[in-house]
């Protein structure tokens, strides 16, 4: 993308992120006509992955895997910037999520805007996992007639309890039922 040469105000720039915490919006649309290099370092700091799509970024990462970008000394996160820039901004209740599960990746066309229980289900977190999962551990649907989903939400097979049940009772001679065990975690 062709940054053309525009005035830079940076006083003004200064002056609109004074005495807070700077969010990609500050380098927004209107800050591309005021402050044009940060669009240029942001072009300047990815390499486009022919297959996947992926923008991947090259420039320094936060230690968590998220690129970050440097403007006016203060670093944002480049994800971040690049959906404010090309998309717009960031609802205040949402966090961006990777479609790609690529962190470095700074497409805007691979970011949604989610909640954070949406981000969190979609993540790699043993929950997430678990909630994604179609099958239990030894293979019966988690679906239909065999899902058992216990009040806080998490998932449990029929068949599985029902053989656990069937175990415990030949065992014990106990009419009662086993309690749902946990699936493993993967
Ligand atoms: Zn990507
Ligand atoms: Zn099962």
């Amino acid at each position: 993308m062709a940054v053309g040469s525009v005035h830079v105000d940076c006083q003004e720039y200064r002056a609109a992120i004074a005495g807070r915490k700077p969010s990609a919006l500050d380098f927004g649309e209107k800050a591309m006509s005021r402050y044009p290099p940060a669009l240029q370092r942001f072009e300047d700091n990815y390499t486009p992955e022919p297959n996947s799509g992926c923008w991947l970024w090259m420039a320094c990462d936060n230690g968590a895997g998220y690129g970050l970008l440097q403007i006016n000394g203060r670093q944002i996160l480049a994800h971040r910037f690049a959906y404010e820039t090309f998309i717009g901004p960031i609802p205040r209740d949402k966090q961006l999520d990777h479609l790609c599960r690529v962190r470095c990746c700074v497409n805007p066309l691979h970011l949604e805007a989610v909640t954070r229980k949406e981000n969190i289900l979609r993540g790699e977190c043993p929950q997430a996992k678990n909630a994604r999962k179609t099958h239990c551990h030894v293979g019966h649907p988690l679906s239909g007639n065999n899902l058992h989903v216990l009040p806080d939400g998490s998932r449990r097979c029929r068949e599985c309890n029902r053989r656990t049940s069937l175990r415990y009772r030949k065992r014990s001679g106990a009419t009662i039922r086993a309690p749902y065990f946990k699936e493993p975690e993967q």
